[in-house]
């Protein structure tokens, strides 16, 4: 454990230039608390995380050497419920980015009114540079490094960038050995064959999707010929777009992390490759006139999804975003000093925290399922996803209205609402 790594690290080199997912997080919080009566005793408590683990995750490569990676997981707040939050394996993960993201998580899980509280996790690690074989290795002994931390009831981690169903898999099945019985509700976001939900794969992007409707409709545009443009094709991008397309909408835009496509009259999005069917080919779609990622953020199109990753809406390109409304689809996509500027500029940003709350959400259902050891269809998945969804928008949408504060600091007050309540009826430990 460590406390005293949060404040070096929020100071390296990398991150002075780009702001840090706990800087903008505090900030984001500090806002919601203008509007909302909470004791300020709780405000600074909500600043920091209950804990964080740091451990050294040894890894034999596949030509016999070892290297040691470094992995993370950072708990927030879990006065509403178990902490919960994703595993990332990527090169930037650090301590202060883990904290910020599990914070987020905190308010994500409260907004959909979850009874979960915040957390995430990672190993600092370029997963494409491991073996299948050496990434089953990483995770087997990452879940050993954190089994005292997590539990069912206690941290149950899901997928993040870099992880997916098959790592969920592995995590399982290491704790469940040492358990010596099989936990499924030890992470979510498994393969539905050992205990996932159906539907929880395309759940983030499906969010997005019903989020970006409900916005089209709340702002009188219809979603028959809305024109969108969607900044990355992975799982959440991916599933955004078609799901937008077929209800209507003409996305003109899509885009992985070598570059995009763009077509006026709207894409076929179901014949473009998304990342799980074929990494990193958007750009080469047969019929369709290529653009860059910058390019891509600056379209003049009804709805901007940014979908890849965090800071990509900053102070340099914030002016000249010519979408009438953003949805975020990643985790951060949008900095402070951005935010400011599309405010100032009447750009209304619909927030991660709700936008691509459906996967949090699934993973509910999922942990459910567990519980009960019975599994939903996924039509019943979708039903329920969709009235958690229009719930939650309607709650953000009452807040905006009420405090006249944007859809951000909204989904901040609810959040931050249901958080203090919680506090103050539980009381701080003596
Ligand atoms: N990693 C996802 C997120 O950022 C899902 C977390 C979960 O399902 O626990 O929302």
């Amino acid at each position: 454990m460590s406390s005293g790594q949060l404040e070096s690290d929020e100071e390296t080199e990398e991150e002075s230039t780009e702001e840090s997912a706990v800087a903008m997080a505090r900030e984001q919080l500090s806002r919601a608390a203008e509007n909302v009566d909470v004791d300020p005793g709780v405000v600074e408590r909500l600043k920091h995380p209950t804990k964080v683990l740091r451990t050294s995750v040894p890894v034999e490569r596949d030509d016999g050497t070892v290297e040691v990676f470094t992995g993370y997981r950072a708990q927030h707040d879990n006065v509403r419920g178990p902490y919960k939050g994703g595993l990332r394996y990527h090169p930037d993960v650090s301590e202060s980015e883990c904290v910020g993201l599990a914070m987020w998580m905190t308010w994500k899980c409260a907004v959909m009114d979850l009874p979960f509280g915040g957390a995430k996790g990672g190993v600092v690690v370029d997963p494409k540079e491991l073996s299948e074989d050496e990434r089953e290795r990483l995770t087997r002994r990452f879940a050993e490094e954190i089994r005292d931390f997590v539990a069912p009831t206690k941290d149950i981690p899901a997928p993040d960038m870099g992880t997916d169903a098959q790592t969920m898999a592995w995590f399982m099945d290491a704790y469940s050995m040492q358990e010596g019985e099989t936990v499924p509700g030890i992470v979510t976001g498994k393969p539905p064959l050992v205990g996932g939900s159906y539907g929880r794969e395309e759940a983030p992007g499906r969010s997005v999707a019903i989020v970006a409707r409900e916005a089209a409709d709340y702002y009188d545009m219809p979603i028959d010929g809305l024109t969108v443009a969607v900044q990355g094709f992975g799982s959440v991008g991916a599933n955004a777009a078609r799901l937008l397309d077929d209800w209507g909408a003409d996305v003109v835009a899509v885009s992985d992390v070598t570059g995009g496509v763009y077509d006026p009259d709207g894409l076929d999005t179901h014949a473009i490759p998304a990342h799980a069917e074929q990494p990193e080919a958007v750009a080469n779609s047969a019929g369709a006139t290529t653009l860059s990622n910058e390019d891509l953020l600056e379209l003049d199109v009804d709805v901007l999804v940014p979908a890849a990753v965090g800071n990509v809406l900053t102070e340099a390109n914030a002016e000249e975003v010519d979408a009438s409304i953003v949805v975020e689809g990643a985790n951060g996509p949008t900095t402070t000093a951005a935010d400011r500027i599309l405010t100032e500029r009447d750009v209304p940003v619909f927030p991660d925290i709700l936008a691509n709350a459906g996967g949090v959400t699934v993973s509910y259902f999922e942990w459910l399922q567990d519980i009960n050891r019975r599994q939903w269809d996924i039509d019943r998945v979708r039903e329920e996803l969709e009235e958690a969804m229009l719930s939650a928008f309607d709650d953000v949408q009452s807040a905006h209205e009420t405090h006249d504060v944007t859809w951000r600091d909204a989904a901040y007050v609810v959040a931050l609402d249901r958080v203090g309540q919680a506090k103050s009826t539980r009381g701080l430990w003596p």
